[in-house]
């Protein structure tokens, strides 16, 4: 009888008349396995027992206990559903069948029969989402105790857990279950990579410790000076699994994929978060563009957290999650969150809410698709959100994480074809490379030999491989995009001084390159375009050689005279747009070369620009050209009134509405009554900005809101 009382202290949540009953059926559960031995050679009730206390610890109510108890009887002994009907009434009865219907259904190789089983596990969530729960208890501690089964059933097994039951853990938001499922059967299924990063991650293992309490100390200390005492900040542990698939999903090495140092901030309020993310971006450079706000716009699972990524010490990739205690709790817990604490968010629906609309919906999709196969793909498309699947011509499947694009599609196919790719067509009908794809769409690339990347691909691929195939590309191309940089600046110069770069002859052009000590012409438009050399003053170097008069000085250079550079993209290879001031277009601009880096494009009013005036050499004027496209980083000053809850969240909601994005935010001084912040935003155009700006200064809190100076 200790069996039970172990069990029993786990139950201290229920009613002593709920115990009772689950002793019944605890009562009859033993005699029914009785004399049944488990793999393992123990008696076989200690499995069922295992899954009660699993469901306990979840503090699952009194029903589930009792089903989880009951769950392999009728599969594994001679009593019927029925039997159980007349002991311990329907609800149990109904539980216990469909855990036993999904425990039948065996996951073969075939596309089919996994379809199957998607839908039968469908239909039970839909009756009744207490079976899934049994089940992924039942399935954690088979999983527990997998090392008992013969190679064969283990591999299956751990094969099944990381394809089906991983996933569903995962979308009804059971992070910690999903975790532990999936380190489980990574062992079990690639015991030899199970290993080696097992081995791998011991060696660095001491380093690592040094660097996290580190991090952690300045993340503590700079969260108590910003009054932010009550937050939780600790270090994420690596899960090897999470390794493996970030080396294999990202084609990262074992380096890459370790690098990343990840921390979790948990405070008191949604306000709080944003500016605990405020206090981190102050800390440490973030990482431009890897700021996302899962708070203002939730994940699918009802997940909620703010994340960044920052340059950390030493070189070290720092992410950060921030939330609060409630949201922490959703994301380890998802669907069982609300057995553990009673809670409410009114803004999304609890868990519970989400998920009944999530296998309704899932229902009526399998009411509309005939075969399984479809059913499947849908059901695929949900339980791995981000994942899509798209077709090839020739039907080949290529499998791309949600939101690629055309262009993610062309690097995932080939390398080649995504350097050379020019148009595509999705179902026969053209569409923008830009276009996100949809699952189940037949995508055909149309290339053509002589194409190259465009740099402005970079602001809409996601996939690691497009980016890296791009940048790549790019890079071998900087030379020649240098070179053609140079080129236009120097004809530019030389026929604002009235002469015609292609009438110069090409005796005095060689005569001029010996003189330099250039070798071709592209070298000399190369050094140009870097903006190592200056392309006004070898204008004049080269008209002096025809005109056999010395150079003139830069003094005597009149830059109003000269037609300034048009700029029409925010992307652009040499162009860089100073994050001191932020230009965006229609701003008075001063462009400035930098030696080895290019264009640098200032506001002309930036306190920086003063200094380089001085060097007027280095000066190229730049002016908008009628049309901008892309997207531009617009700087925010904010006196915000601090004695009020949730203004932080406010403001970003209000510049989420006004359909920008926040790119950064910084805390830059912080008084009893008044929080003084600067926000980075991306938006549009001056147009854009003025939207942004207004639906900000219509938050209550906020007592002014400005551009920024520079
Ligand atoms: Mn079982």
């Amino acid at each position: 009888m200790f069996l039970f009382d172990g069990l029993k202290s786990k139950l201290n949540y229920l009613e002593e008349s709920q115990i009772e009953q689950i002793h019944q059926a605890y009562l009859f559960a033993m005699e029914a396995h009785k004399g049944q031995k488990r793999d393992t050679g123990e008696p076989y009730f200690v499995h069922p027992i295992a899954v009660a206390s699993i469901l306990s610890v979840m503090h699952l109510d009194y029903q589930s206990i009792m089903a989880s108890l009951l769950h392999d009887v009728v599969e594994d002994t001679g009593i019927t559903k029925e039997a159980i009907e007349h002991t311990f009434g329907s609800v149990i009865a109904e539980l216990v069948d469909g855990v036993t219907k999904l425990s039948q259904m065996e996951i073969l190789d075939h596309a089919e029969a996994q379809a199957e089983s998607f839908r039968k596990m469908v239909l039970a969530m839909s009756r009744d989402i207490r079976v899934i729960l049994i089940k992924l208890a039942d399935r954690l501690h088979n999983m527990q105790t997998l090392h008992s089964l013969p190679y064969k059933k283990r591999h299956r097994i751990s094969k099944e857990t990381l394809d089906i039951y991983a996933p569903v853990a995962n979308r009804l938001g059971m992070h910690m279950f999903c975790i532990e499922l999936e380190e489980l059967s990574f062992s079990a299924f690639y015991p030899r990579r199970y290993r080696i990063i097992c081995n791998s991650v011991e060696k660095i293992r001491t380093s690592y410790k040094v660097t996290v309490s580190m991090i952690e100390d300045e993340l503590r200390q700079s969260m108590a000076k910003a009054s932010l005492r009550d937050a939780t900040v600790f270090a994420r542990e690596k899960h090897l699994y999470s390794i493996y698939k970030r080396m294999k999903d990202h084609k990262a090495s074992f380096v890459d994929a370790t690098n990343m140092y990840a921390f979790r901030v948990i405070v008191n309020s949604v306000d709080e978060c944003y500016r605990a993310l405020g206090v981190v971006h102050s800390l440490y450079k973030p990482v431009p563009g890897k700021f996302v706000d899962y708070i203002a716009m939730p994940k699918f699972n009802g997940y909620q957290s703010l994340h960044t990524c920052l340059f950390g010490p030493h070189g070290v990739q720092i992410e950060v999650q921030i939330r609060t205690h409630t949201m922490d709790q959703i994301a380890n817990y998802g669907i069982v969150t609300p057995w553990l604490y009673k809670m409410e968010d009114k803004t999304h629906g609890s868990p519970q809410v989400r998920t009944q609309r999530w296998i309704s919906n899932l229902l009526e999709m399998q009411q509309n698709t005939d075969s399984s196969l479809e059913f499947i793909d849908n059901v695929k498309s949900d339980l791995f959100p981000d994942e899509i699947y798209v077709f090839t011509p020739k039907g080949n499947i290529v499998e791309l994480p949600k939101g690629a694009t055309v262009v993610d599609f062309a690097y995932m196919v080939h390398t080649d074809i995504g350097n050379s790719c020019v148009a595509a067509k999705i179902d026969h009908q053209f569409i923008p490379l830009s276009t996100i794809l949809v699952s189940g769409q037949t995508v055909s690339i149309i290339t053509m030999t002589e194409a190259k990347p465009n740099p402005s691909w970079l602001n809409f691929v996601i996939t690691g491989r497009a980016r890296g195939g791009i940048r790549n590309f790019l890079k071998n191309q900087k030379r020649s995009e240098a070179i053609d940089f140079g080129r236009l600046l120097l004809q530019k110069c030389i026929s604002d001084l009235g002469v015609d770069f292609e009438n110069i002859s090409p005796q005095i052009i060689n005569e001029f390159l010996a003189s330099t000590h250039f070798e071709t012409l592209d070298d000399l438009f190369e050094d140009i375009g870097l903006g190592n050399r200056i392309a006004v003053f070898v204008a004049h170097q080269l008209l002096s050689t025809i005109k056999g008069e010395p150079g003139t000085a830069f003094g005597d250079i009149d830059h109003e005279k000269i037609a300034p550079l048009l700029i029409s993209d925010s992307e652009g290879m040499a162009i860089e747009f100073a994050s001191c001031c932020c230009p965006i277009p229609r701003d008075p601009i001063f462009g400035y070369l930098q030696p080895g880096k290019g264009l640098t494009v200032h506001r002309d009013n930036c306190i920086n620009v003063v200094k380089l005036r001085r060097n007027p050499e280095m000066h190229v004027p730049v002016s908008w050209a009628d049309e901008v496209k892309g997207l531009f980083v617009a700087s925010i000053d904010i006196d915000m009134m601090t004695n009020h809850r949730n203004s932080l969240a406010s403001i970003v909601q209000a510049v989420v509405s006004a359909e920008s994005s926040v790119d950064d935010i910084q805390i830059k001084e912080r008084t009893s009554s008044h929080s003084f912040i600067v926000l980075k935003v991306m938006i549009k155009n001056r147009t854009h900005l003025e939207r942004v700006l207004r639906y900000i200064e219509n938050v209550s809190t906020v007592a002014g809101v400005k551009r920024s100076n520079s």
